[in-house]
């Protein structure tokens, strides 16, 4: 999604949620919805900020949750990095499971 889908997408909630929802647009909460279970509405996170994004984050638009969000991306992420360590002969970090160092060919197993 970019920018401008957003901007129409929260143009039109605002234009309908009085005339639908009854409710001012002042007084409707924004949330992100969150992965996990939940017994009656969908999980959600409150907002805290939301802005345009500066050097690396540069061409993006952020919005930033209440609350850590982790993707499980992340967690299979640190499953890998815990599988690893460091070589005794030269300190590259390589694979509990690797046979020889692939930085210096240092036997492993
Ligand atoms: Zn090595």
């Amino acid at each position: 999604m970019n920018l401008e889908e957003l901007q129409r997408i929260v143009n039109e909630a605002v234009s309908y949620t009085k005339d639908v929802h009854g409710i001012e647009a002042e007084h409707v909460e924004v949330k992100l919805t969150l992965s996990e279970p939940s017994i009656r509405s969908r999980a959600s996170s409150d907002v805290k900020t939301a802005y345009l994004g500066l050097d690396l984050e540069k061409g993006e638009f952020r919005i930033d949750p209440n609350d850590m969000l982790v993707s499980s991306k992340r967690t299979t992420l640190h499953k890998v990095l815990k599988r690893l360590v460091n070589c005794e002969i030269c300190d590259e970090a390589v694979c509990t499971t690797d046979n020889y160092c692939s930085s210096c060919g240092n036997k492993l197993n």
